[in-house]
C-alpha cells in the first residue's frame, strides 16, 4: 500500500523542523521564498522564487531534509523544482507579538515552526542582486545565560495545545523528530573539559560504569549538554528500543503542563511523565526558575520516577545551588546523584571537534586552518561550529578553498566582532569588575554591579546586532532601562577619564 499524503506530509514537517533547528533565522529567510507544491512517495515538488534561492536551498538544506525523510520513511524522493511566485511559503514571514515580547506561531497549518527572537548574525555576501537572503546557515546567537524569558529550545517544539476532542497524550516513546541525528556519542569529542560528564552520560545510557540518578549535567552555553543528553537517547533507542524515553526541554514540560491543566488532562500528563516513562531526559532545567506550580508538578514527577528507580538526567546552565528562584527541595534532589560539569574545551579538544564537524559536514579542513580557528574562537563550541559552517558556505559560494589566508581574511577584526556573544560580554565585563557573569543578570543593586551591568548592556548595543528589547530580554529588564543604561555609559565615557580607560581595557579584551 502506498504511503498516504498525510503521512508523507508529517515526515516533511518533521524534516523541516529538524533542519530548521540548526539555524532558525537563516532557515526562515530562505524558506519564506520556497513553496511545497506536492509530495508523493516518489517525488517532492518544490517551487522557488528564483534560481538563486533554488540553488542555495538545494545545496545547503535539501541533503539534510532528504536524509531525514529517508531515515524516517525509507523513501528516497526525487526533487522536481519549479520557479515562480510563492503563494504559500514554507515559512511565513515573522509576526512578533509586541504585548508578550514573545513569538507568535505563524500559522496553525504549520504547527512545528517557532520563531526565533534574535536575528542570526549575517555575514557579508559578495555583490549580488539579492538583497534579502542571508548567505549561510549560520548558527543563531547562543541564548543568554539565565534568560528570564522563554529561550528558544534547540528544537522546534510542537505546541502542546491539541484541538478539542483530540487526545492530548503525547507520543508514548521518544519521537525521532525531537532528536538531532548528529548528537550521538560517536560524534562527541571527549577531553579534560567534559570527560566526567561524558562518562556519566554513557553510564546513564547503560554503557557500563556506575549509573548515577539523577545525573545533573551543567555548564555554559554551547558546551555540549544537549548533545550529551540526546546521545543518551540515541544510544538507548538503538540498544533497548522498547524503553520509553522522554527527551523534553523544561520549557516544553512547562507548556505541556499548562496545556494539561487547561484541557483537564492531568491524568494523561502524569501517566506520560511518570508511569509510562523509563528514562527522563530534561534539557535546560533552569527554565523552571520562578515557575512555582510547574516546579511543584516536576517535584512529584521526580519522586515518582525516583521511586521506580527510573533514571533521570538533567542539563542546566548553572550548578544546582546557583539556580535562583528554584525550590530548595528540588535543588537538593538535583544533587542527589552526580553533578558533572562541562567546561569550555581546551585547544586540543577544540581542534578535534572542528575536525569531527568538518568530517560530518563534508568540509575539507587542513590542520593549519583547524588550529587557527580553534585558537581564535575559544568561548564555546556552538560558535566554533557556526563559524566553520559559515566559512564553508562562503567558500563554496565564492569558489574559494578554505585556506589560512581566506579564513584569516574572514575573521579579521571587523567580522570577529560579529562572533561575539552576550556571554562573552558578560564574562569580560564581570571579570574586569571582579564579579561573576551571573551577577550582571541578577537583581543586585550594589553600585559596582549596577555599573558593570550598564556597561555590559552598552557593549551589547555597540557590538551585537541586538535591539533594546532584545538586550532587555537577555538581562531581564525592560527596554527603557536598557536605553537609559546605554545613555548613561555613553555620557560617562565622554566625561569621565577613568570610565573611558576601563571601557578601553574591556574592549581590548573583547577584540582578543
Ligand atoms: P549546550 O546544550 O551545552 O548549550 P549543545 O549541546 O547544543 O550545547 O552544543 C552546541 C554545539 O556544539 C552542538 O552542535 C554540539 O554538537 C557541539 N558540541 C559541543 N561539545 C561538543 C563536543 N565535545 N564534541 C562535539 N561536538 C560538540
Ligand atoms: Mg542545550
Amino acid at each position: 500500500m502506498e504511503m498516504s499524503e498525510h503521512i508523507l506530509r508529517g515526515h516533511w514537517d518533521a524534516a523541516i523542523s529538524h533542519t530548521r533547528a540548526r539555524s532558525p533565522a537563516s532557515f526562515d529567510r530562505w524558506f519564506s521564498t520556497v513553496q511545497l507544491d506536492n509530495i508523493s512517495p516518489q517525488t517532492l515538488g518544490l517551487r522557488a522564487k528564483d534560481t538563486f534561492v533554488r540553488d542555495w536551498v538545494s545545496e545547503h538544506y535539501l541533503p539534510t531534509i532528504l536524509q531525514y525523510i529517508r531515515f524516517a520513511s525509507g523513501l528516497a524522493l526525487q526533487i522536481h523544482w519549479s520557479l515562480g511566485d510563492i503563494d504559500t511559503p514554507i515559512v511565513p514571514p515573522p509576526i512578533e507579538d509586541p504585548r508578550a515580547n514573545r513569538v507568535v506561531r505563524p500559522s496553525p497549518a504549520r504547527p512545528t515552526i517557532q520563531r526565533p527572537s534574535l536575528p542570526a548574525p549575517v555575514a557579508s555576501l559578495p555583490a549580488t542582486s539579492h538583497p534579502s537572503p542571508p548567505p549561510a546557515p549560520v548558527e543563531d546567537p547562543p541564548s543568554p545565560l539565565a534568560s528570564p524569558t522563554p529561550v528558544a529550545s534547540p528544537f522546534p517544539v510542537t505546541p502542546p495545545l491539541a484541538p478539542p476532542g483530540t487526545s492530548l497524550r503525547p507520543a508514548p516513546a521518544i519521537s525521532l523528530k525531537e532528536l538531532n541525528p548528529k548528537y550521538t556519542f560517536e560524534n562527541f569529542i571527549v577531553g579534560p573539559s567534559n570527560n566526567l560528564a561524558h562518562a556519566a552520560a554513557q553510564a546513564s545510557a547503560g554503557g557500563g560504569g556506575r549509573r548515577y540518578s539523577p545525573l545533573f549535567l551543567c555548564g555554559g552555553t554551547g558546551l555540549g549538554k544537549t548533545h550529551l543528553l540526546q546521545a543518551i537517547a540515541h544510544r538507548v533507542l538503538s540498544e533497548q528500543p522498547t524503553k520509553r524515553i522522554i527527551y523534553v526541554s523544561a520549557e516544553r514540560f512547562t507548556n505541556d503542563f499548562i496545556a494539561a491543566i487547561q484541557h483537564k488532562r492531568m491524568e494523561a500528563f502524569r501517566a506520560h511523565y511518570r508511569s509510562e516513562c523509563d528514562l527522563l531526559l530534561v534539557d535546560d532545567i533552569q527554565f523552571l526558575a520562578g515557575r512555582e506550580q510547574t516546579q511543584e508538578e516536576f517535584f512529584h514527577t521526580f519522586n515518582a520516577l525516583h521511586e521506580l528507580d527510573r533514571p533521570i538526567v538533567f542539563s542546566s546552565d548553572k550548578y544546582p545551588q546557583q539556580l535562583e528562584r528554584m525550590e530548595e527541595r528540588l535543588v537538593s534532589r538535583f544533587s542527589w546523584g552526580l553533578v558533572a560539569d562541562v567546561q569550555a574545551p581546551e585547544l586540543e579538544t577544540r581542534v578535534a571537534i572542528l575536525r569531527k564537524k568538518a568530517q560530518i559536514e563534508g568540509i575539507l579542513l587542513d590542520d593549519q586552518v583547524a588550529l587557527f580557528l580553534a585558537q581564535t574562537i575559544s568561548s564555546n563550541v556552538r560558535e566554533l561550529e557556526g563559524t566553520l559552517i559559515r566559512l564553508a558556505a562562503k567558500a563554496s559560494l565564492t569558489n574559494r578553498i578554505i585556506d589560512l589566508a581566506f579564513v584569516q581574511g574572514e575573521l579579521s577584526s571587523s567580522s570577529r566582532s560579529k562572533l561575539l556573544s552576550v556571554d562573552d560580554i558578560l564574562r569580560v565585563v564581570s571579570s574586569q569588575c571582579n564579579l561573576q557573569p551571573s551577577d550582571l543578570l541578577s537583581t543586585d543593586r550594589h553600585r559596582t554591579t549596577t555599573f558593570a551591568r550598564h556597561v555590559a548592556m552598552y557593549l551589547c548595543k555597540q557590538r551585537l546586532p541586538m535591539s533594546y528589547p532584545e538586550i532587555g530580554r537577555a538581562f531581564g529588564k525592560d527596554h527603557t532601562t536598557v536605553m537609559n543604561a546605554v545613555r548613561r555609559v555613553e555620557k560617562l565615557r565622554t566625561e569621565d577619564a577613568q570610565v573611558r580607560a576601563q571601557l578601553e581595557i574591556i574592549e581590548k579584551k573583547l577584540t582578543g
